[in-house]
């Protein structure tokens, strides 16, 4: 089982956190959070843990955070924020991901991974991994990161920070590098699980094919899964630490999409 600690900084009336048109930075870190969790449940083997206070009533002391994802022996923990410069409109913005100076190289590994994501999912700048001694990465004992994913106070940002889809992506964004970074397997849906094998003809082994094709193959794409495509199957999941049986199903599919949305970025 793997143990994720997920943390929303702050909490809904903490003073000052808030953008200069008032909203407040609990509610866009709390979004991008329950975005996280409800991705990561689509995984297999993974129990999750909250360290704010979900109802952003209380303002949860930073050392009782990390004393609690300690104590349950979180193997990651991810904090949550939304930056802001100097609590006045300006043409700055974009998106950072932090480690503690000196960090473990998992953490370093897991920021490099998460940072680009949500670069994507938000569309705005990447300002880059960077190092800052923080309470919560700091006083965490497993690999940890800080997510500022845009800027409060940003001219350009706060327009993306507006968008429920844009802060829901970023959630997203943030539980795929996770799942990359721990090598999460996607829970099987049997009942609506299709499985694609050597025969198998129709336009979905064509857009399969060309999917192979944007992943560094070189297939035709003439929507029939021959010898050629069942080759690049066993070859993929070979590199991918699947089981090589050659079919395509969901946990290969699923891994498909994992390497397409990564390439994207
Ligand atoms: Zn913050």
């Amino acid at each position: 089982m793997i143990k994720i600690a997920i943390d929303a900084g702050h909490g809904l009336n903490t003073p000052g956190k808030r953008a200069p048109s008032g909203e407040r930075e609990w509610m866009f870190n709390n979004k991008v959070a329950l975005a996280v969790i409800s991705r990561l449940h689509t995984f297999q083997n993974v129990q999750l843990l909250r360290l704010d206070d979900p109802t952003g009533t209380v303002d949860v002391e930073l050392k009782t955070r990390t004393n609690r994802a300690n104590a349950w022996r979180a193997d990651v923990l991810i904090s949550i924020h939304h930056n802001a410069y100097l609590g006045v409109w300006g043409p700055h913005g974009g998106i950072e991901t932090y480690t503690l100076p000196g960090a473990s190289q998992q953490s370093r590994d897991l920021a490099a991974v998460v940072q680009p994501l949500v670069v994507k999912a938000m569309g705005l700048c990447d300002r880059g991994n960077k190092t800052l001694n923080l309470h919560m990465l700091r006083e965490s004992k497993m690999p940890a990161i800080l997510i500022e994913g845009g800027f409060m106070d940003s001219t350009t940002d706060i327009v993306a920070l507006l968008n429920e889809q844009k802060l829901k992506k970023q959630g997203e964004a943030i539980a795929t590098g996770l799942a990359v970074y721990l090598n999460l397997k996607p829970k099987v849906d049997v009942s609506t699980a299709v499985i694609y094998k050597y025969g198998d003809t129709g336009p979905a082994i064509g857009t399969l094919q060309k999917n192979f094709n944007r992943l560094g193959y070189k297939l035709v794409v003439d929507q029939s899964f021959g010898p050629l495509v069942l080759a690049v199957v066993k070859d993929f999941q070979k590199h991918n630490g699947l089981a090589v049986d050659g079919y395509i199903g969901p946990l290969t599919q699923a891994k498909i999409k994992e390497k397409l949305e990564l390439q994207k970025v």
